[in-house]
């Protein structure tokens, strides 16, 4: 399925893309860069009004995203609120700069995390397509990342009533590790080394030559 003009209508309409140095997406998913192999994820860092971590997984032709404001976990006992946001295009997966700060998300953002993933079973249900399962609120995906890695449940909580409100889960296996805290003391993009400070002050700079 193509993610088409309607899945991306919302992306769309928030931003003003003479301003905003986002991609502004393809409508047809041959167009994105990325058409082999396992799908991707991408953890985005993102120093918005607050700063938040961005998880998004490719879902048919665009980035199923949600925002957490913790960060993923590598210890199965923390729940992380995972807010489901507007789906984004593909090609959002190699986004990195800074939104001016008047306008939709204004602030920095950073490839804190990226890689394939693959879908995994939790129990003996069968395997959906994980657009099913996410319209059914719960997914388990298997993730190689660089900083993160292994099972990862997405799960349809509402909490406090609120039907934007998931949870992101570790899975308790080889990936899970309660010592490790990568959100803090892996600060750096995998894409280009700098942290997301470092890409608000060459913003900064940008701005004032
Ligand atoms: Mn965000």
């Amino acid at each position: 399925m193509s993610p088409g003009k309607k899945r991306l209508r919302n992306y769309r309409n928030r931003r003003d893309f003479s301003r905003s140095p986002e991609p502004r997406g393809h409508d047809s998913e041959d167009a994105g860069w990325r058409n082999e192999g396992n799908p991707i994820f991408v953890v985005q860092q993102h120093a918005a009004s607050t700063m938040h971590f961005d998880f998004r997984l490719e879902v048919d032709g665009a980035l199923a995203s949600w925002a957490v404001p913790k960060g993923p976990s590598t210890d199965p006992r923390d729940r992380r609120l995972a807010v489901r946001t507007e789906d984004h295009p593909l090609d959002y997966a190699d986004f990195e700069g800074s939104i001016p700060e008047d306008e939709y998300g204004g602030g920095s953002v950073i490839v804190w995390d990226a890689g394939p993933y693959r879908q995994v079973k939790e129990g003996d249900e069968d395997l959906s397509p994980v657009a099913d399962a996410l319209r059914d609120g719960h997914v388990t995906v298997w993730l190689e990342g660089r900083k993160i890695r292994g099972g990862y449940a997405l799960i349809h909580a509402r909490t406090g009533g609120d039907e934007s409100n998931w949870l992101l889960v570790k899975m308790d296996d080889e990936g899970a590790d309660a010592r490790r805290n990568p959100v803090s003391t892996e600060p750096e993009s995998v894409l280009s080394g700098r942290t997301i400070d470092q890409i608000a002050e060459r913003s900064t700079r940008d701005t004032n030559e």
